[in-house]
C-alpha cells in the first residue's frame, strides 16, 4: 500500500519540488498535531489565514449550523440569502460610508480579478498600476499586476498597461496618469517581506489617485482582517481606498474573499453589459457564515487590543547575532537572516522542534512570523524559544 505521501506525490499536482510535505490530521487554536501526534504551534496561520485560530469555536458551531440549513441554492447576487446578506452589512459597519457594497467571491486573486474590471468599467480606463515586490495572486490578471518578471515571464502575453512603481516611493506616483483606471496596492506588502510606506506616502497616494481620477485599490488580503492590530491595516495611515479587496482570514478557515466599494461605483455591473461580473460558488453560504463568526469573534474577544503587546514581545524575545532585522506591522513579521542558505535549516530545525514558519515569496531571506491572533505570552515565549534553538542548532 503506498503511503499518503507517495501518493500525495503520485496524484497531487505538485508547485514546487520541494513541498514542506507536514501530515497534519488535526488543528485546534494555535497548534496543528501530525499523522503521528506530534503537536507543532503554527507561526504562519496557514499563510495568513487562521487569525481567530485552527477551528474557533464559535467558527465550528456557524459552519454547522448553515450546513443544517443549506449549502449552494443559487449562483452569486440572485437570491437573498441571509449568511451573504448579514456580512455585507457587517462589514460595511467596520468601513467608513463609502465602502458599503461588497461583492463575495472565492478567493484572493478571485476578489483582485473583479476590482480590476470594476475599476476599467467604472472609469473607462485600462492602464492600471502596481508595485514592484507586489503579489495580488496567480490568475492571469492578478499576476499581470505581480510586481516580479521571474513569475510573470513565462506566462506572456499578460494584461497590458500596466507598469509597477517602487512602493513607498512618492516621486513614483506621477506614474499614476489620467489614463490610470486605478492604482492596486498592497495597504502592507506581505510577499515582499513586510514592507511598510509612512503616513504621508499615503497621504500623497490618495492626492494623486483623486487629481487624476484614479480608484485607489488597497489589497488587504494578507494584512487585513485583524492581521496588523487594527480591523483593516488602512486605518493605520488615515486614509480610506475606493476598493478594498480581503480574502485569507476573512473565512476564519473557509475560503472566501470580496472586494468592497461604494454601491455607485459596483452599479456598473449591472448593465452594459448586465452580468458585468459573475460566479457561481461567491459567498458560499457556510464560508459566509464561516466569515461573519469570524468577524464577531474579532470584535467580541478584543483580539486587535493585544496585538501591539504580543508583536513588541516577538521583538524582545528574538535578540541574537544573526538576526539582521524585524519588521512588522502587528501579527505580520518578517525576521530577516542574512541569506535564503542561512535561513533555510532554521526553519527546517524550527518546524522538527515544533513550530511552523517559512518565507516569503520575494524575500527569501527573511522568515515569516504570523500566528493566530489568539496566540499567548506564553505560547509567543515558546515559539521564540524555538526559533533560537533552532538558529543556535544549525
Ligand atoms: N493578495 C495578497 C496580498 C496575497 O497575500 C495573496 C495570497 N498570498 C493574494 C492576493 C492571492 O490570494 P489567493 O491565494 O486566495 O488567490
Amino acid at each position: 500500500m503506498p503511503s499518503q505521501r507517495q501518493l500525495f506525490l503520485n496524484h497531487l499536482a505538485q508547485t514546487s519540488d520541494a513541498p514542506l510535505m507536514l501530515e497534519m490530521t488535526s488543528a485546534e487554536g494555535v497548534y496543528m498535531t501530525d499523522v503521528d501526534g506530534k503537536k507543532y504551534l503554527d507561526l504562519i496561520s496557514g499563510i495568513g489565514v487562521s487569525n481567530v485560530g485552527h477551528r474557533h469555536p464559535k467558527v465550528v458551531e456557524a459552519i454547522k449550523n448553515q450546513v443544517d440549513k443549506h449549502l449552494h441554492v443559487m449562483v452569486y447576487g440572485e437570491f437573498v440569502q441571509s449568511p451573504q446578506v448579514q456580512l455585507a452589512e457587517a462589514l460595511s459597519k467596520t468601513l467608513p460610508e463609502k465602502l458599503n457594497s461588497v461583492y463575495l467571491v472565492n478567493s484572493g486573486s478571485e476578489a483582485i480579478e473583479g476590482a480590476m474590471k470594476l475599476a476599467k468599467r467604472y472609469t473607462g480606463r485600462s492602464g492600471l498600476v502596481a508595485c514592484k515586490n507586489a503579489y495580488h495572486g496567480s490568475s492571469h490578471g492578478a499576476l499581470s499586476l505581480t510586481g516580479s518578471e521571474s513569475f510573470k515571464r513565462n506566462y506572456r502575453p499578460l494584461l497590458p498597461g500596466i507598469s509597477h512603481i517602487e512602493f513607498g516611493n512618492k516621486a513614483e506616483l506621477t506614474n499614476i496618469t489620467e489614463e490610470t483606471a486605478a492604482f492596486v496596492v498592497e495597504t502592507v506588502q506581505g510577499e515582499a517581506g513586510v514592507r511598510q510606506a509612512d503616513k504621508s506616502y499615503w497621504t500623497e497616494v490618495r492626492k494623486r489617485c483623486d487629481e487624476t481620477g484614479t480608484l485607489l485599490i488597497l489589497d488587504e488580503i494578507q494584512c487585513g482582517f485583524g492581521r496588523t492590530g487594527k480591523f483593516w491595516a488602512f486605518e493605520h495611515y488615515g486614509i480610506q481606498p475606493d476598493v478594498l479587496v480581503s480574502a485569507k482570514g476573512m473565512g476564519g478557515g473557509m475560503p472566501i474573499g470580496c472586494f468592497i466599494s461604494d454601491r455607485e461605483i459596483m452599479h456598473v455591473f449591472t448593465e452594459n453589459p448586465v452580468l458585468g461580473h459573475i460566479s457561481t460558488f461567491g459567498g458560499h453560504p457556510v464560508s459566509a457564515a464561516a466569515s461573519l463568526a469570524t468577524l464577531q469573534v474579532i470584535h467580541e474577544e478584543d483580539l486587535l487590543r493585544g496585538v501591539s503587546q504580543k508583536e513588541q514581545l516577538f521583538h524582545q524575545l528574538l535578540k541574537h547575532p544573526k538576526i539582521r532585522e524585524i519588521r512588522s506591522k502587528g501579527l505580520m513579521m518578517a525576521i530577516e537572516f542574512e541569506s535564503f542558505d542561512v535561513l533555510k535549516p532554521i526553519i527546517d530545525k524550527a518546524i522538527e522542534l515544533g513550530a511552523v514558519t517559512d518565507w516569503f515569496l520575494f524575500d527569501d531571506r527573511s522568515m515569516r512570523i504570523a500566528p493566530p491572533l489568539i496566540i499567548t505570552e506564553e505560547e509567543i515565549k515558546k515559539a521564540c524559544n524555538i526559533i533560537l534553538q533552532a538558529i543556535d542548532q544549525v
